[in-house]
């Protein structure tokens, strides 16, 4: 167009009546309008197998020495952080630690980015294997990022470096092992040490030595026991001790708890807490009070035949959180009624219950393989005879299952819960 017949169009339309406009306005669809940004944002997919092997590694590797775990911030983990998200000192780059014994599949890691206002998937992960640690650097730092907002519009924004005190992480998966693993909300964090055990201590010390065969266990047993602190069971016999396992718990001066004790408890064994976790030598089925949480060698291979294993973890826990012998809560004792009630009785048949209707982050023996005599040489204990065969182990189970108060309670009585859309569910 000519700038004379630009002209003429110009005031061709000035000219146009006002009224006139607004029909036109009417008819006006946007169809064609050019969208002006193009979402460039990218989820990097984040493969271990294929990160570089300075980047990626297993953790508590059953031919690590204990040196290599006791006593370091490293290898300190959180109950209700099991798969940890964090910066790496050196640089950009996130670093993942698994405190998961099995692998966990096809996980997406969000961050809230200030700027965006909300979560965005900076990585998929399509597993994150058992006991392993990795880094890598997330593309969107350190260069300019346009992405589409959950409104539909479009935010284009910077970040130069990451900056964990203004960013948030989250991880999304509907992997269940995974989703069992993010209901635990125990505020424990843990750590291994050795004690006083040393290389020339001897038999006398009342430490053993924690090698990584037995700090991988302590993972499982003290996830298992917070994830017991997550069932409906779990709170439905804390609602009604008595009914359930035949008379109430007491304290160390014997004064029997009401329902106002129960609860405050309840939530107190979950909160914020630090235990340093051991292993006590076999003259102690364990050691235990203030952050010392130690039990020796059977309980580890022991825990998941319920029978075995909790009476020594859970009286030891008791300890920590302030119990004597005086009190039920370490030991079992007999009621007027001659019903023998304690919170160790009530932890091995809740263990029994879950366990065997899976409903426990580690209900098989065989996945670590503490027991199996290839991993002799990686363990000081030997394994006693009822647990090294499958068949005389279940027989065992079997007869503790058939005594268990609980388990006839729950049998009797499913545990109904409500859900969030209101429907009642039995569990
Ligand atoms: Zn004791």
């Amino acid at each position: 167009m000519t700038r004379k017949g630009l002209w003429a169009l110009l005031c061709a339309a000035m000219l146009l009546p006002v009224a006139c406009s607004t029909v036109y306005e009417d008819e006006t669809v946007y169809n064609d309008i050019e969208i002006p940004f193009k979402d460039d944002f990218r989820t990097d997919t984040v493969t271990y197998g294929k990160l570089p092997a300075e980047h990626a590694r297993h953790i508590l590797n059953l031919a690590d020495p204990s040196s290599e775990i006791v006593g370091k911030a490293d290898y300190t983990f959180r109950t209700d952080e099991l798969i940890s998200v964090r910066q790496t000192a050196e640089d950009d780059s996130l670093r993942i630690t698994s405190w998961s014994a099995k692998t966990i599949y096809d996980v997406t890691l969000e961050m809230y980015i200030p700027e965006v206002g909300e979560y965005l998937p900076v990585a998929y992960l399509d597993s994150i294997p058992g006991f392993s640690r990795f880094t890598f650097k997330p593309s969107f730092v350190g260069r300019r990022n346009v992405c589409r907002t959950a409104d539909g519009g479009f935010v284009s924004f910077e970040c130069p470096h990451l900056d964990m005190e203004h960013m948030m992480v989250r991880l999304q998966s509907d992997d269940e092992h995974f989703k069992k693993l993010q209901k635990i909300d125990a505020k424990w964090t843990c750590s291994f040490s050795n004690y006083s055990w040393t290389p020339t201590a001897g038999d006398n010390c009342p430490y053993r030595e924690l090698r990584p065969i037995y700090a991988r266990e302590w993972v499982v047993i003290v996830s298992n026991y917070a994830y017991m602190m997550t069932t409906p069971e779990y709170d439905y016999v804390l609602s009604h001790f008595s009914e359930v396992m035949g008379g109430d718990l007491c304290d160390n001066d014997k004064i029997l708890f009401d329902a106002d004790k129960y609860q405050t408890e309840k939530e107190r064994f979950k909160a914020e807490k630090t235990f340093i976790l051991g292993q006590s030598s076999p003259a102690y089925g364990g050691l235990g009070g203030g952050y010392i949480w130690t039990v020796t060698d059977w309980n580890f291979y022991g825990h998941y035949a319920s029978f075995s294993g909790w009476e020594a973890i859970a009286h030891e826990f008791m300890h920590c959180m302030g119990y004597s012998h005086n009190s039920n809560m370490t030991y079992g004792a007999n009621n007027e009624a001659g019903v023998n009630v304690g919170w160790t009785v009530f932890i091995w048949q809740l263990h029994m219950w879950l366990s065997r209707k899976g409903d426990l982050p580690y209900t098989d023996r065989n996945l670590l393989g503490f027991h199996k005599p290839e991993n002799a040489p990686y363990r000081d204990c030997d394994i006693n005879a009822i647990f090294q065969d499958d068949a005389v182990l279940e027989q065992n189970i079997e007869k503790f299952y058939k005594q268990s108060r609980l388990v006839k309670y729950f049998t009797e009585h499913p545990v109904t819960v409500t859900t969030a859309k209101g429907k009642e569910e039995t569990k």
